[in-house]
């Protein structure tokens, strides 16, 4: 009898259950922190901004000293300078970004306001005490965490980090990934033209998204092409990409019963599990462990072949797994409802993942061809929907939607 399909949240949590964050560290500098996961707080020393300033360019007052007021200009304040306390019945002409000098309790905005030929200043309309000055601390207050441990930092963070006078971060070590094919029909672009293509063989596809998305969830990879076809040449490959990778991610080979090498040297090496996860693409997946020679060991994920179940198999397990090893906290994609604007008559037994994309009016159309062979309905598509075993769908219906821009970030 066959073994029951393994629910997919149970695979995830069986699988973050061992992603442990790797030890070690680097410092890096700002600049390059971009996609880095940050190992400590990011606290701040000061107050952000550091004093009462301007936001615009105008004219600080004493807002009571406002009614029909005509007053003389008494200084000025340009950005980066500091004014002198400010003189009973006057004006300071002032802009965006300086400190508000003391004494001054409102900035009015330079539109409205008149200069008089004398050179003193009509206040057109009485200012709100406190009106257009940004307060210090507004943004960041001294001693508040302003990035989380955990963060995955992004553009805005880097900005944010130099903003508190930091010019270099401590991120988590990028895991290093060793990343094999498997399939003798498999063919290298560029080795072989598209017209002389032995019968059989196709082009290896895989190899190229599944590096191109290690590397964008910060991963350091090492590509060792093609499983060879021989047993103890397989054994030895594994044995020494354990050495020195925390991660071996194979594509194909993972079906049931087929002929491959690298189950049986897996499990020469270490252990597997194979599992048959109940989601469409992707049911065949494996994870286990290559031990190291001395101590220690490497993951090992085997994915499937088929190219969208190896794509979503990595979006939905793989991904979060890497972003753990850096100690991301939210490694989970967020989902969001979205209107279907299609017919999905008959829900599948297992969890189904269908590529989908907006239309103009904000709804879900639905890839023609949801086969796990074709590639193109994961290029075609914005991301996918998250379909409950068994739901079938019809127009109107609100489904969960999980964009790729979420997880291909
Ligand atoms: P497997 O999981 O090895 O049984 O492969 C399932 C299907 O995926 C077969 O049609 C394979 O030819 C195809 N396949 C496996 N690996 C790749 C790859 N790297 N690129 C493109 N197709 C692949
Ligand atoms: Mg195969």
């Amino acid at each position: 009898m066959r073994a029951p399909l393994k629910p997919l949240d149970e695979a995830l949590a069986e699988l973050l259950a061992q992603a442990l964050p790797l030890a070690g560290d680097d410092t890096v500098d700002c600049f390059d922190a971009d996609g880095r996961v940050l190992r400590a707080d990011a606290v701040s020393p000061l107050q952000v901004p550091p004093q009462d300033n301007s936001a615009m360019d105008g004219y600080a007052v004493r807002s009571a000293e406002c009614t029909h007021a005509e007053l003389p200009v008494s200084q000025r304040i340009p950005a980066g300078a500091v004014g002198q306390p400010l003189a009973v019945g006057t004006v300071a002409r002032i802009f965006t970004g300086a400190p508000v000098p003391e004494g001054a309790d409102a900035i009015v905005m330079q539109e409205d306001c008149e200069v008089l030929e004398d050179g003193r200043v009509r206040i057109k309309a009485r200012p709100e005490a406190g009106q257009w000055i940004r307060r210090s601390g507004e943004d960041i207050r001294r001693g508040a965490t302003v990035i989380a441990a955990g963060t995955r930092l992004s553009p805005a963070e880097l900005g944010l980090a130099a903003s508190i006078g930091l010019a270099s971060l401590r991120v988590a070590r990028k895991p290093r990934v060793a990343l094999f094919s498997t399939g003798d029909e498999l063919v290298m672009p560029g080795t072989v033209a598209p017209e002389q293509m032995p019968p059989g063989s196709i082009y290896n596809s895989n190899r190229f998204f599944l590096r191109a998305l290690l590397q964008r969830m910060g991963c350091e990879v090492t590509d060792f092409g093609i499983v060879p076809d021989r047993r103890e040449a397989t054994v030895d490959a594994l044995r020494e990409a354990a050495r020195a990778h925390d991660l071996i991610l194979t594509s194909g080979g993972v079906s049931v019963g087929e002929e491959d090498h690298v189950k049986p040297a897996v499990q020469a090496l270490g252990q597997l599990d194979l599992w048959q996860i109940a989601v469409k693409p992707g049911k065949p997946f494996a994870y286990g462990h290559v031990n190291r020679e001395g101590e220690g060991f490497a993951h090992f994920i085997g994915l499937p072949g088929n190219p969208v179940s190896s794509f979503v198999t990595f979006l939905l397990l793989v991904r979060p797994f890497v972003l753990r090893l850096q100690g991301v906290q939210q490694a989970l994609p967020r989902s969001v409802e979205v209107r279907a604007d299609f017919h999905w008559p008959r829900g599948d037994k297992r969890r189904e993942f269908l590529r989908v994309r907006y239309n103009e009016g904000g709804g879900l159309e639905l890839f023609r061809n949801q086969s796990s062979g074709v590639l193109t309905s994961a290029a075609w598509g914005d991301g996918v929907v998250d379909n409950p075993p068994g739901q079938a769908i019809a127009p109107g219906d609100r489904v969960r939607f999980i964009a790729f821009s979420e997880l291909l970030s």
